[in-house]
């Protein structure tokens, strides 16, 4: 479990686990735009997108494919063995993270995303239909809005969002008046990947629950960098991706509460889902097996386990702290200049993220400026253009920290955003 200890991060340290962090990228800042350079020193901001993966989690898929590759649960060779042991226990180590009650709350699947769709489809599509109601923020990521929104179409239940105030908080005074009686699912981001916000979940929670309505929690961003316990949350079900958090792409989580899992229908079928088929039918194998069709996602699985290990060892409250403490130190840096908008909360109370605009120059131009400064940012929506669309803006440039940024390279950050704003004045 994680250490409790609260102190700072011996970052330096850290980052020797990352040997992609001190390489050079191309863009020279002298010729902007003109090809590939080889010599500025990388600054990588878009860990909301994707994080870096420490040698420990390398090491475990290098051993995997070295020692004993197999497919798991076909065989009884001594490979397939060990692979089939290493991979449940690979869900009882993420089950433990999580706060989950053992492996059979714990299915994977190949991202956030998919583990959506799984609830959408096996229990969606099953249980909704009109007169029901869905209720998402404003600030769903487009994994769920449109999954949910799809599920919507499909089955005549309304979906309906809880708007988010000018602040950039969710406004719970319209949650209460949202979900109702014939509200079936709420479905909401932990951690804001555009605002930041990092949103009540276990009040929501209780307001589904009041309600007889289930709560989907989408952790992507919340599981990489802080302690989430899905039973203290009283989440019916939560996703989350292995590679925003020190683990592989390829690997996500659905957590789902047993009895709920038990109950839903598969939403893929074939190998391995299954215990007993004729011609004529077929029967479902035990949880979580039951929701993971086809050859899984083992050497994933077991590497998404080491990089609960790596963050375990390093402390889920100290990362939090460091990476909050880089967004307020931006959000501050950043804020200095009035042609700099950032969205959502006050740097002091948002998790680690800075989605922002500089007046007069799109984000893409932006952001292709930082790159020839070696500085790696989002631009764009990041999957969430209807909150753009109320935010005012198509685009934002998003700098976004995890355990192994430094407040020096948050001033890389402002100073590659000081020649953009040169090269535009
Ligand atoms: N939800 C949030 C809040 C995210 O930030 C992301 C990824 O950026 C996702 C869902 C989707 O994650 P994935 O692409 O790994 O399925």
């Amino acid at each position: 479990m994680s250490t409790q200890t609260t102190e700072p991060l011996d970052v330096e340290r850290l980052r020797e686990d990352f040997p992609i962090l001190g390489r050079k990228v191309g863009g020279d800042v002298s010729v902007p735009g003109e090809g590939p350079g080889d010599d500025t020193p990388l600054v990588y901001l878009d860990n909301a997108a994707t994080s870096h993966t420490p040698e420990q989690v390398v090491d475990v898929i290098a051993d995997y494919y070295r020692s004993y590759n197999s497919n798991v649960h076909r065989g009884i060779h001594s490979l397939s063995q060990e692979a089939s042991v290493a991979y449940e226990e690979a869900h009882d180590r993420v089950a433990e993270f999580i706060g989950a009650d053992g492996r059979e709350e714990v299915v994977f699947t190949k991202n956030t995303t998919e583990a959506m769709n799984t609830v959408a489809y096996a229990w969606g599509l099953a249980e909704l239909g009109p007169g029901d109601e869905v209720v998402l923020t404003q600030m769903e990521h487009h994994a769920s809005l449109v999954t949910w929104q799809q599920i919507g179409k499909k089955t005549g239940a309304d979906v309906k969002y809880v708007r988010v105030t000018d602040d950039g908080y969710l406004d719970m005074d319209h949650a209460r008046e949202l979900v109702g009686d014939d509200t079936r699912m709420v479905s909401a981001v932990h951690v804001s990947n555009t605002l930041g916000t990092v949103n009540p979940i276990a009040d929501l929670a209780d307001l589904a629950h009041d309600h007889g309505a289930y709560v989907f929690v989408d952790g992507a961003q919340s599981v990489p960098n802080r302690p989430v316990d899905v039973t203290d949350l009283d989440a019916d079900f939560f996703a989350f991706s292995g590679h925003k958090m020190c683990g592989p792409t390829g690997v996500g989580v659905l957590y789902g509460k047993r009895h709920l899992l038990e109950e839903m229908q598969p939403y893929l079928y074939g190998g391995e889902m299954i215990r007993k088929v004729t011609f004529e039918d077929a029967t479902w194998e035990d949880l979580p097996w039951k929701f993971e069709a086809g050859t899984p996602v083992i050497c994933q699985g077991i590497a998404l386990a080491a990089a609960c290990d790596y963050l375990d060892d390093i402390g889920l409250e100290r990362i939090r702290a460091h990476e909050e403490g880089l967004a307020e130190y931006a959000y501050d840096r950043l804020t200095e200049h009035d042609d700099v908008t950032v969205y959502g909360p006050p740097g002091d109370d948002r998790g680690g993220l800075v989605a922002f605009n500089l007046d007069g120059v799109h984000a893409h131009d932006l952001s292709s400026i930082l790159n020839d400064h070696g500085v790696a940012i989002r631009a764009g929506d990041h999957c969430t253009q209807p909150l753009h669309q109320e935010m005012g803006v198509a685009a934002s440039a998003r700098a976004s920290f995890y355990l192994y940024n430094t407040e020096a390279e948050v001033d890389a950050l402002v100073e590659a955003v000081d020649s953009a704003r040169q090269l535009f004045a």
